[in-house]
């Protein structure tokens, strides 16, 4: 019988999660809870509510190929649509 090993959850699960894990001095493989993006699978972090956005998971590594990555900073997308040749690091 197929068993998942993995599920999708909220962002405010997340940074719970998060905040008990380093409450408790959990050590947890390379520092990282093992939150993945559920569009691509790469590796994701959690980031609390700011004053220009509410929480959301962010890649570790941005992926261009996936809709939920950021979208290159520094850059701004054209009336065209056409996706920036380069990016900057950051
Ligand atoms: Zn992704």
């Amino acid at each position: 019988m197929p068993r998942s090993k993995e599920c999708v959850i909220g962002i405010d699960l997340a940074i719970a999660i998060k905040e008990i894990a380093r409450a408790l001095a959990l050590r947890v493989p390379e520092g990282r809870l093992g939150f993945r993006c559920p569009n691509c699978g790469e590796a994701v972090k959690t980031a609390k509510k700011s004053a220009k956005q509410g929480a959301h998971f962010e890649h570790l590594k941005r992926n261009v190929a996936c809709k939920l990555s950021d979208p290159p900073r520094h850059v701004s997308l054209g009336a065209s649509g056409r996706s920036p040749a380069t990016e900057t690091s950051g």
